[in-house]
């Protein structure tokens, strides 16, 4: 380790959901502060890393951005193993969250019986007039779930941060 890259702890966070709901534009907002309206698809999985300071730790976060199960099904899972999940929705797109609560619920099953650290993420709420699933909805499923919520918009940088920090700390105060 160098200077630079000292840290207390590393965690292990992986953003699972479906297609074009923003999963790679919160990981250039969050790391880079930088947004774009194109959509650029990820192949394959790409990670970025962000060091953090809560309550006097440093934590270095590895952030992974997994593409769609459809194509990479098979090598999916070991993205997982020992992974905190944030799980991301569009507020606009009613597949997005039906693809949650069943694929990704159901593929978390299969790889791990932990019960690891996950937060629900609404993204996109800067299209109010677009909206399809209510703020609501969003919150119910996440206390089905017993996890955080929150509603995000990547374009406006709302809410990002305190998304990470929340799960971060949850972790932290679980390990
Ligand atoms: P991914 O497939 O989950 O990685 O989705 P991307 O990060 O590539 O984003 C898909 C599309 O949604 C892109 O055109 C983004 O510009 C757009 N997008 C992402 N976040 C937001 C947001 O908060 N608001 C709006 N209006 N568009 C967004
Ligand atoms: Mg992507």
């Amino acid at each position: 380790q160098n200077k630079k890259e000292k840290y207390d702890f590393m965690f292990k966070i992986v953003l699972v959901g479906f297609f074009e709901v923003g999963k790679t534009q919160i990981l250039s907002r969050f790391c880079d502060n930088q947004f774009t309206d194109e959509y650029e698809q990820t192949i394959g999985a790409a990670f970025k890393t962000k060091t953090i300071e809560i309550e006097g730790k440093i934590i270095k976060l590895q952030l992974w951005d997994i593409s769609g199960p459809e194509r990479f099904r098979t090598i999916t899972p070991m993205y997982f193993r020992g992974a905190k999940r944030f799980l991301v929705y569009d507020i606009t797109n009613q597949d997005s969250l039906r693809n949650i609560n069943g694929y990704w619920m159901e593929k978390i099953k299969e790889v791990t019986n932990e019960n690891l650290q996950m937060i629900l993420i609404g993204n996109k709420n800067d299209l109010e007039e677009k909206r399809i699933i209510s703020k609501e909805k969003g919150k119910e499923f996440a206390d089905k779930l017993q996890i955080p919520f929150y509603e995000i918009s990547v374009k406006n940088n709302i809410n990002i941060d305190d998304a990470f920090y929340h799960l971060t700390t949850n972790i932290l105060e679980n390990i």
